[in-house]
Parts: structure tokens; sequence; C-alpha cells
């Protein structure tokens, strides 16, 4: 399958091509006709699956088609919600690289900075707006920003919305756009909440899923490393050092952690930063141009920090503590491997840890492998993680779901072996 009969105009095609993008990824596959057809859309797929291009691309194409027919004054024409600042940047810097031949504008907003600046872009005209719901009913109800005549609306990542509790702002945003409209809403899970707020918004949705763990899974190497808490720190600067590592993204389970984490590194000569909740939104986008730019090597997260964080060519995700939730393994180690590359998890595994990868082992199916070859293992480790136990945080559906999902990818054990 090429974009060409996907049916792609040429403006964007070039584009893609600049991208380095030869082929669309299943998620674009099934999703860009259906919304080329103008039809409403639920798409069950995680950052990482190339999901922003699969709703980026035809709506530029959309609006690129109508601006051809129709002159109308400049107004806000898409809308794409989305739950944190950082994706909402990286959504805006998408229909940038792929809209920059249609002469089609878009602006993101979003809270924790100045609206000044923002405000200044909104008022140059603006065709594709990407918001965080706190921000965007702000400037609605200053009159700054109108959406009452939208023709497509985009929720990203509608489950990180619920969660981080901004379902009735996400509802007065909706209450304010045309009943006529195409929506398009995106979810990584398909949790009965999720399904009920998009049965309210969608019209005759179609349907698409991409299983996310199986599509990370196949191109990510999986290690685990059992090692004692308090030589963690020892291990990850070996591993830093003593280990062709290029770059790694290293994951805490505290704001704290992960300063720490940072700040050992540094004391050591291996240059990190981190982020996290703490930090303001200036120092985030520092220290992920750092990284992007390889300025440091290390970039230490917490999960709210890392999630939907895109970054080129990560070789190496680095699980320094494991999440208490399976789930978020799976989030996480999604950060490399993506479309199509290579990548490598290690995970750190404490004594204190191992009911953790007992879940995490049962949610994917799968033993991850035990990595030998380090200076600091703790070899009583081993005997304890063969029956895996249930904590009560993931719901025995959700476990069989990505057991299903594995059952019928056999790759996927292979991949890790
Ligand atoms: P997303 O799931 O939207 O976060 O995208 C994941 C990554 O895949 C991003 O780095 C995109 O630039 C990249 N990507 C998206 N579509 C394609 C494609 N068709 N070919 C190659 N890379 C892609």
């Amino acid at each position: 399958m090429s974009f060409e009969k996907l049916k792609i105009i040429e403006p964007i095609l070039k584009a893609l091509n600049n991208q380095g993008y030869t082929q669309p990824t299943p998620v674009q596959e099934q999703s860009i006709p259906i919304i080329l057809q103008q039809k409403d859309l639920f798409g069950c797929a995680q950052t990482g699956t190339g999901k922003t291009a699969a709703f980026a691309i035809p709506v530029l194409q959309l609006l690129y088609q109508q601006k051809q027919t129709i002159k109308s004054a400049p107004s806000i024409k898409a809308l794409v919600l989305t739950p944190t600042r950082e994706l909402a940047i990286q959504i805006q810097e998408s229909f940038e690289a792929y809209g920059k031949n249609t002469g089609l504008n878009q602006v993101v907003i979003f809270g924790g900075v100045s609206q000044a600046a923002q405000v200044h872009a909104l008022r140059k005209g603006v065709d594709i707006l990407v918001a965080t719901p706190g921000r965007l009913l702000d400037l609605i109800e200053q009159r700054i920003v109108n959406i009452s005549n939208i023709k497509l609306l985009v929720l990203d990542e509608a489950d990180r919305m619920l969660d981080m509790g901004f379902v009735h702002d996400v509802q007065k945003i909706i209450a304010k756009t045309p009943k006529q409209r195409q929506t398009l809403f995106f979810s990584a899970t398909m949790a009965p909440a999720i399904r009920k707020l998009a049965n309210s918004l969608l019209k005759e949705p179609v349907t698409v899923e991409v299983t996310p763990v199986a599509t990370t899974a196949e191109t990510i190497k999986q290690k685990i490393c059992f090692v004692d808490k308090k030589d963690k720190s020892a291990l990850l600067l070996h591993m830093m050092t003593h280990t062709q590592i290029p770059m790694a993204l290293v994951f805490t389970r505290t704001k704290h952690g992960a300063d720490r984490v940072a700040r050992d590194l540094n004391r050591s000569g291996v240059r990190a930063e981190a982020i996290h909740g703490n930090k303001s939104q200036q120092a985030r986008q520092k220290a992920l141009h750092q990284f992007r730019s390889k300025q440091i090597k290390v970039l230490v997260a917490t999960d709210i920090a890392a999630r939907g964080i895109d970054i080129d060519e990560l070789s190496h995700v680095i699980n320094f503590e494991l999440p208490n939730v399976p789930e978020t393994y799976v989030h996480r180690i999604g950060r490399t491997g993506r479309a199509g590359a290579k990548g490598i998890a290690l995970s750190f595994c404490d004594r204190e840890e191992r009911a953790y990868l007992r879940d995490i082992q049962k949610l994917i199916s799968t033993a991850i492998p035990v990595e030998e070859e380090h200076p600091f293992r703790d070899s009583a480790g081993r005997n304890d993680i063969r029956q895996p136990a249930r904590k009560n945080n993931v719901s025995r559906t959700q476990a069989n779901r990505f057991a299903q999902v594995n059952k019928k990818r056999p790759s996927f054990n292979k991949a890790v072996q």
C-alpha cells in the first residue's frame, strides 16, 4: 500500500516524501479512506502507531480541497483537542510538516504560559487549531476563539483526557461546536466510559482498531536486569558509560526520583536532564530540544511528562523503576522501536518490584529475558518471578485482551527471546 493509492493529493504527498514516509502505517491505511469519505471515526490506537498522521493527513486534504472550491473568510475549520501541552505541540508540528505545501495555517494553544503570543497568532487567522481543553475554554469565554463554524473535530487520546479529569471541559467545548460536523475520536483503550463518551459524540462511526502491544513489541528487544535498589544508580552509570547506548529515555516513578537520577548522572559526567510536572513548560521544552539535538545523552522522565513524547531514532528506553500499573510498561517501551525502527527496552528490577514484574509479564504474556551481563546482578531475583500474581489495579479483562492479542501474534514472543 502506498500513500498514492490512498489518493493523497500532490502537495501532501510531497511533504510526506520529505518526511521520509514511504508507506502508510496500519492505522493510517485504515483511517485515511474513512476520513476522506467524511465519515465519523472511532480509532483505537496508541501513540507510536502513526495515529497523528492518520488524522492530520486527511484533515489537511479535506480542508485544502474545500479551500479550492469555497472561498471563505479565515476562520477555524478544524479543532484538535489533546490532553497535554507536549502532545499539542507535537500535533501542531505534524500539521505544519505535512501541510507545508497547502497554505493552511495552524496554531497551537495550551496553558501554563502567557496567552499573549497565542492570541497574537490566533488573530492572524487560523484554519486548524490544536488545543488543550483548559486554555481553549478560557479563550472561548474571553471571546478570543470562536469554534462555532468548525467542520472537523478531533479528540486525541480521549482516554487520557478522561483520566486527567477534562471530561467537563471537553463537553463544554463540544457544546460550542456545530452539530453538523465530522468527528474523529482516538483513544488507546475502549473502556466503557470511553465508549459512552464516543457514542454521545459520533454519528454512525466506523471503528478502526490497531493492537498497540504487538505493534511495539515486534521491533523492541526487552531485557530485565535484577539489581539491588542501592545499586541502580551505579548500574545506570555503567550502562551509559560501558555499553554502546547512544541516547536513553529513563523512567522513574516519582519527580524526586527523576531529579535524583539526572543529578547523579551529571555528577559522573553523563549529561542528563529531568522532565516532570514540577518543571516549567519552558524547562521541559528546553530539555526535550537538548535531547533531540543530542546535546544531552539521557532524558529522565516521569510517566505523565513523557506520555506522547515523540523522539525520532530513540534507541533505548530504561525503566529505572518499574511502573506499578502494567499497561504503563507498554506505554513506556513504546517510546522506542517506533514506526518499524529497532529499539531496546531495559528494565531494572529490585526485590520490591518483583510483583510489578509478574504483572507486566502476565499482561504481555511473555517472560522478559534476563540480562546477565552486568556487574550488579542480584541473583536471588530470578527465583521469585515464575508465578504471575495479579494486583488490583489492572482488570482481568484487560489482561486477557492483551493475552489474546499476543497469542494471535507469535512473532511478539519471538522478538524478545
Ligand atoms: P504517532 O503515533 O503519531 O505518535 O507517530 C509515531 C512516529 O511515527 C512519529 O515519529 C511519526 O513521525 C512516525 N510516522 C508516522 N507515520 C509514518 C509513516 N507512514 N512512515 C514512517 N514514519 C511515520
